[in-house]
């Protein structure tokens, strides 16, 4: 008998009837769900923490011994590096600062830079329109008072972070919030200022590197806002169509997670490494080609420490997808053989 038509032996008439589709797919219950999210983000976390081992702490390391082998005269030749490029550079009348963490108590470096970091702060788009809302539902005193207070400590331990870091001599940075520079002048770090005087130049420059600086943050909380998504989202079974706009794009950011995640990433690498060319290039008139070639080695690794972070963050993030589509792809079969036990039975 062909599948949908019937013939009766009493009417010599073809009778057509509706296939009923066996119910035999059975979705992952909530609880299954929820565990299968949770092996994601257990995933997620796992690849983060071989992020920081494999993908910066590697590269990080190799930075730091480049640093520490350098001898008197290189470290001689890099200090007056730095101050020539710095009035070469033109940085000085653009008002960026050099704060040497070795020398200069967190608390002085904020009492001395704290008002520009709030004032861009207060100024940008984001946060101004935050601003305009409390002043106007709470008055001016409340919102001194409290909310920007609040957000006043938040960024003064964000600062305190970044600065005991430089303290130690892990770390250099630029901050773009108050246009300063820091570094600890007895450490590896040394080498790292015309990178750092690079990010400046690239900020204090109305161009796309400009525009870079602020697209980079993305790197930071994209993935993390990627992430429920790539979780939640259930895996298109094999033939099943999308339906609407808000499915098309759910679809799309889970299928190329790992893709859209490296992308965020992208301007970070681009505008790092166009910082080590800048110092690099304003370096060539004062530092040997000795010197070069150590400054160079130290900026190449240096970098490979962000495409470390990029590279892990995104295979983490595909991993997490994985995994749990894994989970729930698992709970689904074990609940048809099931529904297939209860038939049989
Ligand atoms: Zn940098």
């Amino acid at each position: 008998m062909s599948s949908g038509i019937s013939y009766s032996p009493s009417v010599n008439q073809p009778q057509y009837y509706v296939v009923q589709p066996q119910k035999k797919d059975a979705k992952p219950t909530i609880i299954q769900s929820g565990v299968g999210v949770a092996s994601g983000v257990a995933a997620y976390k796992g690849s983060n923490f071989l992020a920081r081992l494999c993908g910066f702490s590697i590269p990080h390391k190799k930075v730091m011994e480049i640093g520490k082998s350098l001898n008197q005269n290189q470290i001689k030749a890099f200090e007056d590096n730095t101050a020539n490029v710095y009035l070469k550079s033109g940085l000085k009348d653009k008002g960026v600062e050099i704060f040497d963490a070795g020398k200069i108590s967190f608390d002085e470096y904020w009492k001395l830079s704290k008002e520009k970091a709030v004032k861009f702060v207060e100024d940008g788009p984001f946060i101004r329109t935050f601003c305009k809302f409390f002043r106007e539902k709470y008055g001016e005193k409340i919102y001194k008072d409290e909310i920007k207070k609040y957000w006043e400590t938040v960024l003064c331990r964000e600062y305190k972070t970044a600065y005991n870091t430089a303290i130690k001599g892990l770390n250099a940075f630029f901050s773009p919030f108050n246009n300063t520079i820091v570094y600890n002048k007895k450490s590896p770090m040394l080498i790292s200022l015309p990178h750092e005087m690079g990010h400046a130049i690239n900020f204090n420059n109305n161009g796309i590197m400009r525009k870079l600086h602020f697209l980079k943050m993305g790197g930071l909380f994209v993935p993390l806002l990627m992430l429920p998504t790539v979780l939640l989202k259930n895996k298109k079974q094999e033939g099943e169509q999308t339906t609407g706009i808000f499915d098309k794009i759910t679809t799309f950011i889970k299928d190329n997670c790992g893709k859209l995640t490296f992308l965020t990433f992208l301007p970070k690498l681009i505008e790092e490494a166009s910082a080590s060319i800048r110092g690099t290039n304003l370096s060539k008139e004062f530092l040997s080609k000795e010197n070069i070639k150590t400054l160079k080695k130290f900026y190449s690794w240096a970098w490979l420490t962000y495409l470390g972070s990029a590279v892990i963050a995104s295979l983490g993030v595909t991993l997490a997808s994985k995994v749990t589509d894994a989970m729930k792809e698992h709970y689904r079969n074990q609940n048809n053989k099931e529904i297939q036990k209860g038939q049989i039975a």
